[in-house]
């Protein structure tokens, strides 16, 4: 029986031990430092809009940890002594490991901007940073404009969470056009006034400046770069994308890069220790998945397939085809294979693009030029079958046969306005092949 030390209780930590629990009599501890027990940090956004209280949003009752003899640590890790399999805590207590695994998440993005720790600046990634939120974006009476710093998935959240208490929003966004560096250019035009219409300030191609303070040092105002404009504010959100959380590991000897480094069975550089989840990075990722996964199933796949080794059967992490869904304020997204933006679109990569009229409804398909391969689907507003477009990438389905059989791949509700043979007749008009 061996000790199994586990850094963070996210949903790879969470994952790996539950697994390591399932298969094996080994004594296990999850450390984290940010809360005692596991919650959804994808749903932390409902707990500040009303729609859920924080034990919602704990998908384990707190009596499961000690039933299924998992030990929880609350505390902070600052070193890793892989010499003597030892953790030092903040507190400078100490614990013994046999094996360790790090699945210590992800950090927000911080540039070096001046006012950046003031107090009312912060990030919206942690338990911590909610309680921040709560504190200085409480209502529209003490707090008259959030001032978000960056696009993407976390900041439209972050602006969808103002709108339910009636503050008013602006979005600072470095692109020309929200999220054009991950989404293609109809897409990202569709994102641009739908945020539009709910009534957030979008400034596009727009940097940060500085954020600047009042007389006792909380936030006052941001001023922005191009412009010099100042915007008075008593919230800024810091949501320009993540990074791994590894600082505390530079004394360790692990190989790191923007993550720990790890090979396809989430080994690190050091025997018996490993590295899952946001922090982890491929040192080489399977082919057509980046090499570091921030999101939520991976890091639950990377949980498992580490459980696995553990307890004896090596595994591989080996997650098939990139898939992922998230929404914008009222439009929900998914995306299976690949659709890629304007800016990072391959030679061989086409794309089909249909969108609705009136609605907010769009899909952009991606295929092979030359062979008409099927690639990728992004859908907003139409829910699709992750198994359906999985089994079509395997198959390496053609462009023709995935638009004539998209009702196949539908998961909308029977009653729902069904759009496939709108998306047929547009790609018909375009291609004569079908
Ligand atoms: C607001 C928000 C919304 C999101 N929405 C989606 C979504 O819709 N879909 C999706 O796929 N993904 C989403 N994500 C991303 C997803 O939540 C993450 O990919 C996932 O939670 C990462 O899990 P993890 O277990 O790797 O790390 P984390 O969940 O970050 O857990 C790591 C834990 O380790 C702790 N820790 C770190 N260092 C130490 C240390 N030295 N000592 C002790 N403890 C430490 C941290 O405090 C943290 O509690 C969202 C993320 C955020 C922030």
């Amino acid at each position: 029986m061996k000790h199994i030390a586990i850094i963070g209780n996210g949903i790879a930590g969470v994952t790996a031990a539950r697994h390591i629990r399932k298969h094996s009599n080994h004594n296990i501890t999850l450390i984290s430092g940010e809360a005692k027990y596991f919650f959804s940090r994808t749903a932390l956004m409902y707990v500040y809009m009303g729609h859920m209280k924080w034990e919602h949003i704990q998908p384990y009752e707190n009596k499961f940890w000690k039933k299924n003899k998992i030990d929880l640590k609350f505390g902070f890790v600052k070193h890793v002594n892989a010499a003597e399999k030892s953790l030092e805590f903040k507190d400078n207590s100490t614990l013994q490991y046999d094996k360790l695994i790090i699945a210590c998440g992800s950090k927000p993005n911080k540039f070096g901007w001046p006012g950046q720790d003031l107090k009312g600046v912060g990030g919206m990634y942690s338990k911590q940073d909610l309680e921040t939120i709560e504190t200085y974006a409480k209502n529209n009476k003490e707090c008259k404009r959030m001032v978000i710093v960056g696009g993407g998935l976390i900041g439209i959240e972050l602006a969808e969470m103002m709108l339910t208490r009636n503050i008013p929003v602006t979005m600072l966004v470095r692109e020309k056009s929200f999220w054009n560096s991950v989404l293609p250019k109809g897409e990202s035009q569709m994102l641009n006034e739908h945020i539009k219409a709910h009534h957030i300030d979008l400034r596009l191609g727009v940097n940060l400046e500085s954020i600047n303070p009042d007389q006792e040092g909380t936030v006052k105002s941001v001023t922005i770069k191009e412009t010099g404009e100042e915007l008075e504010c008593s919230f800024v959100g810091l949501t320009a994308g993540v990074s791994p959380n590894i600082d505390f590991l530079k004394d360790s000897g692990l190989q790191r890069g923007r993550g720990v480094k790890v090979n396809r069975f989430l080994e690190t550089n050091i025997e018996n220790i490993y590295a899952i989840g946001d922090c982890a990075e491929q040192k080489e990722p399977n082919p057509n998945r980046p090499s570091v996964e921030a999101v939520w199933y991976t890091g639950r796949m990377m949980g498992e397939a580490i459980a696995q080794t553990i307890c004896g059967r090596k595994t591989e992490y080996n997650p098939g085809h990139w898939f992922n869904s998230a929404k914008f304020i009222d439009i929900e997204y998914q995306t299976y294979g690949w659709v890629h933006s304007e800016r990072r679109l391959p030679d061989y990569e086409a794309q089909f693009h249909w969108r609705h009229p009136e609605k907010w409804i769009c899909v952009t398909l991606s295929y092979h030029k030359e062979t008409h391969e099927f690639l990728g689907i992004n859908t907003f507003g139409i829910r699709m079958r992750h198994e359906v477009f999985d089994r079509w990438l395997n198959e390496k389905r053609d462009l023709d046969y995935v638009i004539s059989n998209l009702k196949i791949a539908n998961f909308d509700p029977e009653f729902f306005r069904h759009y496939e043979g709108d998306i047929l007749k547009a790609y018909k008009n375009q291609f004569v092949s079908i």
